[in-house]
């Protein structure tokens, strides 16, 4: 990644541009002029013709181009590049030399390199905001401090640390922190605070990605107890809470306990409509929704001879995903303010394929093109409470701006390989990603 130190920013206007607003109705303004001052903020959106370029700001001629808000991940995990996951058994021994090893000080160089590098990946495609939702340890808080001050350029980050689960459950032992009792949990949450995290993740039910027996996925783990006294802790904090779940039961404890976030999710009774749309213990009185698409639909739509997974993973997403997609269509039905997460470092999800859950969102969970930019746009920027920074291009926003050839509600795939990449003001020229042609040709197929 590009070292910035102390190089300035340089004041620049991109002109005669159409702006993709990111509205839910998809609204396009034709020949624009945006400016963008030397602190990377936002100084005028104007008709071009209205337009005053101040002197000294460098010059862009985007006609043609258009010119839209940078993607926000809202459910991110940097420690992989998402490969497809074999079917291998790893016996307790090995997974403790395994957790061991990436604690040491060789691990932790390891991970912090590894980290840097796929946020530049992500940034590259795109993506200018993202949060991460289970990390090793701190490697994540470590690399957004890195960022806001200038010393690395990457996407805003907004990182979870390890994520809070049960003694074996969803997360242990490598990217979480385990605890039997509420005030246990409190502690963990308090240890992720300490670090500085900007929010905290639980695992209120099992997963598919580490189910070790079938049924495992969207069974009830961090008990509500533990879970309120987590948003408590978070909460009085300012820090939000997320929470994996993958069937009623869980989304609804942990819509109870005050998670701000459901990630994954279950088709909705009423009880949890209304939780979503008025949360009286969410910090802000409402719940988001990430539906993580990207991850569950493969695991069922591509032959598991080709995938190479168990049997055990091969039926835990059986189970649930049919729910996460209704819970994806139901979120988008009763107006639910559904977001967009990938759950990048999972099988077949890649750091620089973000504008695939939009398409996804489209075909299973009938969002207009429109709607599902909007979704990964303004809608994360308002569930992550950073919607007065970010999110949509607006003056005193900060500069998180792609130049593409198109207009990505006409066709999402536009932003598939953006022109020009800009976080808080800092222009990336020529962005490029590498591809893994095995895992975009899979997820071509479905
Ligand atoms: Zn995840």
């Amino acid at each position: 990644m590009m070292a910035i130190g102390r190089k300035e920013r340089e004041p620049f206007v991109i002109q005669h541009a159409d702006v993709a607003t990111g509205d839910a109705d998809g609204k396009l303004l034709h020949d624009m002029t945006i400016v963008v001052g030397s602190d990377g903020r936002i100084e005028q959106v104007l008709p071009s013709n209205q337009a005053f370029v101040p002197a000294g700001y460098h010059c862009i001629d985007a006609t043609g181009k258009v010119v839209a808000p940078g993607l926000i991940n809202a459910h991110t995990h940097l420690f992989a590049e998402g490969k497809m996951m074999k079917a291998k058994t790893v016996s307790p021994r090995q997974e403790q030399a395994a957790v061991a090893l990436l604690h040491s000080p060789i691990g932790k160089a390891y991970m912090a390199a590894k980290v840097k590098a796929n946020a530049k990946t992500l940034l590259n495609s795109g993506v200018t905001t993202i949060r991460s939702l289970g990390d090793v340890g701190y490697e994540m808080v470590a690399l957004r401090d890195k960022v806001d001050a200038d010393e690395v350029l990457g996407p805003r980050i907004l990182a979870s640390g390890p994520m809070l689960c049960i003694p074996g459950g969803h997360g242990d032992p490598y990217i979480a922190l385990s605890s039997t009792t509420p005030e246990e949990a409190r502690l963990n949450a308090r240890i992720n605070l300490e670090h500085g995290v900007n929010v905290i993740k639980v695992a209120a039910t099992g997963g598919v990605t580490d189910a070790k027996e079938v049924g495992v996925a969207g069974s009830p783990q961090m008990d509500e107890a533990s879970m309120v006294a987590v948003c408590e802790e978070a909460h009085e904090a300012g820090v939000i809470v997320a929470a994996h779940a993958e069937s009623a039961a869980g989304v609804k404890a942990a819509l109870r306990a005050g998670v701000d976030t459901i990630e994954h999710g279950s088709p909705m009774d009423e009880e949890i409509v209304d939780l979503f749309l008025h949360n009286p213990r969410s910090l802000r009185g409402f719940s988001g929704l990430n539906s993580t698409l990207s991850p569950c639909l493969p695991l069922v739509k591509i032959d598991q001879e080709v995938l190479g997974i168990s049997d055990i993973m091969r039926s835990n997403s059986e189970q649930v995903t049919d729910g996460m997609v209704q819970g994806a269509r139901d979120g988008h039905q009763y107006g639910i303010s559904e977001g967009v997460g990938t759950d990048t470092a999972m099988g077949l999800v890649t750091q620089y394929n973000t504008w695939r859950e939009l398409d996804l969102l489209v075909r299973y969970a009938d969002f207009t093109p429109a709607e599902a930019f909007h979704a990964a746009t303004q809608v994360n920027a308002k569930n992550l409470g950073i919607d007065d920074a970010t999110g949509s291009i607006a003056i005193g926003k900060d500069a998180d701006l792609l130049v593409l050839d198109g207009d990505p509600v006409a066709d999402l795939r536009f932003l598939e390989h953006p022109q020009l990449v800009v976080a808080r003001g800092w222009p990336v020229w020529r962005p490029k990603v590498k591809h893994m042609e095995e895992v975009d040709s899979l997820v071509e197929t479905f």
